[in-house]
């Protein structure tokens, strides 16, 4: 049956039959209404349309044992929300796979693909086949990128390092951290620059997890720092340790090195007071020797997940190293992948032959115990097959620090985005109004049907210039179509004319008008650009593809 949208009847059990070829009853599958399915996915994009924009506003999420989040980032909002209808979920997942890829956009993207999908629901009505749409959905799309990448963009070696930090800033817009732009985004662009690693293939890498982001409360944001090194909040275990090591040789262990008692339930009959005593040494011998192992093997520094006893501390005293416990899990995979070792779990990871036993260690230049403003953190510094680096963010509350260190996540990805492409855009709906423009007037090149299809994408392309303008709380309709007039006469205007320079305009915000948003710094990676509009049409034809949908209820009791 054509027509995605037209189900809602219930199917009758002679109808379908289960892969076994067994008969379900009537009960059991219901069709989904079409319709509920753009309304779902409309429903979705409502909700964080509003934050869309540095001027847009921020939702408070309250889960059911009260927790609260304030967020303006789409994908930490839809990831809070318990949506039921399949059709919702495509776009939570949508709006999570953006954040998880690109790390910002996620707003604008699900938004491009609710519009795309309603646009795609009023053709089907005007018994457009979906196929038809998909096709022209997906040539649009293609031209899009294609002229995006031509025409649009503007490499970043043109612009220099202010590229990178109006891109930065531009991600920091519309979060928690827009009001010390000035001050975040150039540390942000420092800590990127500061872990560029090459790989095994050569190739240049900006991995973001190399930034440990740390928080701490108290003082205000602009007391943040940025540090070299891998920063621990920790402390040495036993204050008559060194505090500095050189040549570093780093055992990352998730073992408990406490005193090892017998199983609960274990039960020993001794006769003689010296056998229990034996038991007890013996105990704490189990413990010792595994310290000794660990140093043998060759490390000076010894970070664990657990506990190390007390008693055993003199041992690491003794042998110069260090030993730090109670590291956070994700921190020691960190540290491990940065350093080249690897995080042991298991004790039987510590034996082995004489070339194993050491292989488990990862090196760095220095470990080191420092004050940092008040407090004493552990930084591991020049780390051998990653390098890292340590932002510590203070903030007045924990929803305030949650908050700066999601922004921050997102411009750390921008930038790695940016400076992995090489290539930036102008933001503020200067590429969707282009792509508009373009694709409008591509759409009447084209002599079939899918004609239609094309221009309701470029149509659906405004909704991000105009959701940007309503946020802000200006006249959209008259700011689009100025940026469209705009555009329009760019394109049109051979190459070498000053028109071009036209396809740069996009909104000034602030002042409820239009600008070269290349010549003020609003700038987005091209990259991320492109991913963006990708998975949007690739999310609103996954739901136009569907024709029926059939859902499993429980039997009526
Ligand atoms: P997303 O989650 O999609 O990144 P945001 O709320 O971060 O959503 O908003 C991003 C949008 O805001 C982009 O389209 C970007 O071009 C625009 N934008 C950011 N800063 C500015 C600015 N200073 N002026 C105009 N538009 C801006």
């Amino acid at each position: 049956r054509a027509g995605a949208f037209l189900g809602g009847d219930r199917v009758s059990g002679q109808d379908i039959r289960d892969q076994n070829g067994g008969q379900l009853s009537a009960s059991t599958l219901v069709h989904l209404d079409g319709v509920i399915i753009v309304t779902a996915a409309l429903s979705i994009a409502n909700i964080v349309k509003s934050s869309l924009g540095p001027l847009g506003l921020d939702k408070m999420l309250v889960d059911n044992i009260g927790e609260v989040t304030i967020s303006n980032d789409g994908a930490t909002i839809l990831s809070l929300l318990s949506v039921e209808h399949p059709a919702g979920k495509i776009f939570i997942d949508l709006a999570k796979k953006q954040d998880k890829e690109v790390g910002d956009g996620t707003t604008s993207v699900v938004i491009i693909a609710a519009e795309l999908l309603r646009r795609a629901n009023e053709l089907v009505k005007a018994k457009i086949h979906p196929t038809t749409i998909i096709t022209g959905y997906r040539l649009a799309c293609k031209e899009a990128v294609r002229f995006m990448q031509d025409n649009l963009s503007v490499k970043v070696d043109a612009l220099g390092r202010d590229a990178l930090i109006n891109a930065a800033k531009t991600s920091m817009a519309s979060k928690i951290l827009a009001n010390d732009d000035d001050f975040f985004a150039p540390m942000a662009v420092d800590a990127m620059l500061a872990v560029r690693s090459i790989n095994l293939r050569g190739d240049i890498k900006y991995p973001v997890k190399a930034v440990n982001v740390l928080k701490a409360h108290g003082k205000s944001a602009r007391e943040s720092i940025f540090v070299q090194g891998y920063a621990l909040n920790c402390t040495v275990a036993s204050q008559a340790m060194k505090k500095r090591i050189s040549n570093a040789k780093i055992a990352c262990l998730d073992i408990n090195l406490q005193k090892s008692r017998m199983q609960l339930g274990v039960q020993i009959l001794v006769d003689d007071p010296e056998q229990l005593e034996n038991i007890r040494k013996r105990e704490a011998e189990i413990t010792l020797e595994r310290i000794r192992k660990i140093l043998a093997a060759g490390a000076n520094v010894v970070l664990t997940t657990k506990g190390i006893d007390d008693l055993c501390l003199k041992e690491f005293v003794e042998a110069g190293a260090m030993a730090v416990r109670r590291c956070r899990k994700e921190d020691l995979r960190r540290i491990a992948k940065a350093t080249g070792g690897t995080l042991v779990s298991s004790l039987a990871n510590l034996e082995g032959d004489e070339t194993y036993e050491s292989s488990y260690l990862g090196s760095a230049d220095e470990v080191v115990q420092e004050r940092i403003s008040d407090d004493e953190l552990i930084l591991v510094k020049g780390t051998k097959v990653v390098n890292s680096a340590s932002i510590i963010l203070r903030g007045a509350n924990d929803y305030m620090l949650d908050e700066m260190e999601r922004a921050l996540h997102d411009t750390l990805s921008i930038i790695k985005r940016t400076l992995e492409s090489g290539s930036v855009v102008p933001g503020g709906g200067a590429v969707e109004s282009a792509l508009s423009v373009y694709l409008e007037n591509f759409a009447t090149t084209l002599g079939s049907r899918e004609q239609l299809a094309i221009a309701e994408f470029a149509a659906a392309l405004l909704t991000i210039p105009k959701q940007l303008a309503v946020n802000a709380a200006k006249d959209s309709t008259d700011l689009v179509a100025k940026l469209r007039a705009y555009h329009n006469a760019a394109q049109n205007a051979g190459a070498g004319d000053p028109k071009r320079g036209l396809l740069r305009y996009g909104l000034d915000l602030l002042n409820g008008d239009v600008r070269d948003n290349v010549a003020a710094g609003v700038l987005e990676p091209t990259m991320s650009k492109v991913k963006s509009l990708k998975s949007a049409y690739e999310a609103a034809i996954s739901l136009l593809r569907i024709d029926d949908a059939i859902q499993c209820v429980p039997e009526p009791k």
